[in-house]
């Protein structure tokens, strides 16, 4: 179903402009018209990683006015495999100001806003505001629903793109565009089970999938904006890149959505993290009081060495991951091995005396296999808070992080 342009066209193209972008102007559907309401457009793009990369640039290319940039963190090493918008150079930089110079290296006829802040509760409303349409690069859930939330109440339409190592997922939520037209929340009313979905992070993602799925980000953007073809409102584009497979779903609004349904029980915004839960209850309560530091196992491993105390370091990442970096003298069981029970005969007996520390990438998996352990006898085990992120950063710098 076609729908009304979102943007009025702007008053004119320059002379500059015209030959910029010829090749949108002879396309019918586009035409003059098309491309004066791309001119007039103001999109905010949140994110300038995996996904905010392609589409900022594309974006750009294709003529948006106004771009605006919701980013706060900062250009790493391990973000150029993916984020093709930063270079070598910027390594250290803020991203957003590293996408700005980017984007105006590629058009400089856009007019680029930089929001360098992590969109919380209290901005969200008012960073949204003005803005045409937004295009949703994040990675993590809690911002997920928030931004789905923030753009219903504001009538906004947002562009939803979601990347996984090979799979990737994209969709247009525009509630107020009409009566059968779903919200986030709709398709998902609920998030996964904290530890159950690991993040790009822990569990990596093919670079060029962002280009594929950020560029189809792109596409609903531009035909919403300017009205042409069939936006993928109410449909939910899954895309497999190992079996080259696209695939379409009708996605229906839900009549008891929490948000967008007919009895709405969130009425405004809601606390996020809360909601989400970066950990899962039964992890959270296996951490209480039993998470220790890096400078801590520092000093536990020095007291090992010498002979004054017996405990066993387990990693329970994945064998790629132990391939990076490690922390000296841990043993790899995965995580996967404490779910289905073939890790505990791996681990000295419960009466043995020998503690269990175990640590992840992050902290999130070792408290999630912390609860396993303990449920199995283990009560004096402890996890690694920060895990051998912190190890590195911490303790020994010479290692690689990813
Ligand atoms: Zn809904």
């Amino acid at each position: 179903m076609s729908l009304p342009a979102l943007v009025e066209p702007a008053a004119e193209l320059t002379i500059d402009e015209v030959r910029r972008y010829s090749r949108h102007l002879i396309i019918p559907d586009v035409g003059m018209t098309g491309q004066k309401r791309l001119k007039n457009a103001k999109v905010l793009v949140i994110g300038a990683g995996g996904l905010g990369s392609p589409a900022l640039l594309y974006l750009a290319a294709a003529g948006v006015g106004t771009l605006g940039i919701a980013e706060f963190d900062e250009v790493d090493e391990s973000n150029l495999q993916r984020q093709i918008i930063h270079g070598q150079s910027d390594i250290g930089r803020p991203k957003a100001e590293s996408a700005r110079d980017s984007i105006l290296e590629a058009n400089p006829y856009v007019e680029v806003v930089v929001h360098n802040e992590r969109l919380d509760n209290d901005n969200v409303l008012s960073v949204f505001e003005g803005y045409d349409l937004i295009v949703d690069g994040t990675d993590n859930f809690a911002t997920r629903y928030m931004v789905n939330d923030a753009a219903y109440f504001l009538k906004i339409p947002y562009v939803w793109g979601s990347i996984y190592r090979f799979d990737g997922q994209a969709s247009v939520f525009w509630p107020s565009s009409g009566d059968e037209a779903p919200c986030y929340r709709c398709l998902y009313p609920e998030p996964p089970p904290p530890g159950m979905v690991p993040s790009c992070a822990e569990g990596g993602v093919l670079g060029v999938l962002c280009a594929s799925i950020g560029s189809i980000q792109v596409n609903e953007a531009i035909k919403v904006l300017s009205g042409i073809g069939d936006p993928a409102v109410g449909k939910l584009v899954i895309y497999d890149a190992l079996e080259l497979e696209w695939r379409k779903l009708k996605v229906r609004k839900d009549p008891s959505c929490a948000l967008c349904g007919e009895n709405p029980t969130v009425t405004g915004l809601i606390d996020y993290e809360a909601f989400c839960g970066a950990i899962s209850d039964e992890a959270a309560d296996a951490a209480a009081g039993s998470t220790i530091s890096v400078v801590q196992l520092e000093h536990m491993l020095k007291e090992r060495a010498e002979g004054t105390r017996d405990f066993v370091l387990v990693d329970v990442r994945e064998p790629n991951e132990f391939e990076i970096n490690r922390i000296p003298g841990s043993v790899l069981i995965p995580k996967g091995d404490f779910l289905n029970g073939s890790a505990l005969e791996q681990l000295p007996g419960v009466d043995s005396g020998t503690q269990v520390v175990m640590h992840c990438k992050s902290g999130v998996r070792s408290a999630e296999t912390l609860a396993v352990v303990k449920g199995a006898g283990y009560d004096d085990a402890v996890h690694v808070g920060g895990g051998v992120v912190a190890w590195v950063n911490q303790v020994d710098p010479s290692q690689p992080t990813y």
